[in-house]
């Protein structure tokens, strides 16, 4: 089958061999499969351990299942497999299990193929109303959702998003359906005028916050939160990247400051907003999966495969 593959550079390939099941799980014939920051900062050795197909988001159709009643469903996966038996298993943190698997990012293949095996547990059905090009969102929506598992934002208080990327764009809806005094700091005019609706946005700002977004994707993201953060207020950070940041950390200390570090969200509750409507996206750019240097290069609002 076609795919790409990582093993420290990125290499295309159509000679790659269809994968096949095991007991309960499925094969899943990738429909569409999105770009995402965190394949970016793979290639750009966030993760040097990882060998094996990239990607993550996806919306695919079960072709062959163990368990009859998926077969010719469209599905979404959620990307952590855990192993059910660890301390974190246990105690109800499945996504940070310590003997997981993360689809396309750590020790399984991924979404950039004609197909890919996952664990049946870990599929969520796409309703009918919804698109492969809006499915294919509902991984980062729930990204966007975790925040709100995680921290309680009133929507008396203000708000404040670093960036003015695809999660940012999804982060800043969920919190523009509570209410809440929004403000998107960004550095990109052009994408900033798509936030419009949702907040104010601005390049810089001198006003303080009480909950303040990191999804800038960057070192520099942490550093702006810092500064415009209340005393007691709350830093949620949704960037990953290869690079380490220096900080002064007893700043936090003096100001009382709360770090949430925030990752993977749930998909049942991103499908339930995207069917009904409640989040919207500019479209996707869709490319076939040879043409993946100028996939990756896309400037679009969210890039993909089109298989
Ligand atoms: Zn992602
Ligand atoms: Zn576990």
């Amino acid at each position: 089958m076609k795919a790409l593959y990582y093993d420290g550079c990125l290499k295309y390939t159509e000679e790659y061999p269809v994968p096949t099941i095991g007991a309960g799980e499925s094969l899943i014939k990738i429909i569409i499969s999105a770009i995402c920051n965190t394949d970016k900062e793979i290639l750009k050795g966030y993760r040097p351990d990882f060998k094996g197909i990239l990607g993550h988001e996806f919306v695919g159709q079960v072709v062959e299942s163990k368990e009859d009643c998926l077969i010719g469903k469209r599905v979404v996966g959620e990307i952590n497999e855990n192993c059910g038996t660890c301390l974190y298993c246990r105690t109800c943190r499945p996504t940070h299990c310590e003997n997981r698997k993360v689809v396309g990012i750590s020790g399984k293949d991924g979404s950039f193929a004609e197909y890919l095996v996952m664990r049946n547990s870990l599929l969520h059905q796409v309703p009918d109303e919804i698109s492969p090009e809006i499915a294919i969102f509902t991984e980062p929506l729930a990204a966007a959702l975790e925040i709100m598992d995680q921290v309680h934002i009133k929507p008396s208080i203000n708000v404040a998003i670093i960036g003015d990327g695809r999660l940012a764009f999804m982060i800043a809806q969920v919190i523009h359906l509570i209410g809440a005094d929004l403000t998107i700091i960004g550095r990109h005019e052009d994408k900033l005028d798509l936030f419009k609706s949702f907040g104010k946005v601005t390049k810089e700002t001198s006003d303080a916050f009480e909950v303040v977004i990191d999804a800038s994707g960057s070192p520099s993201g942490l550093l702006t939160a810092q500064r415009i953060v209340r005393k007691r207020g709350t830093i949620i950070i949704k960037s990953t990247y290869a690079e380490k940041v220096k900080i002064d950390m007893s700043d936090f200390v003096v100001n009382e400051v709360t770090i949430k570090g925030s990752r993977c969200g749930p998909f049942k509750p991103a499908l339930e907003l995207l069917k009904k409507g409640l989040i919207e996206f500019p479209p996707i750019d869709l490319y076939q999966l040879k043409d993946y240097e100028k996939a990756f290069s896309s400037k679009a609002f969210k890039a993909g495969f089109i298989f």
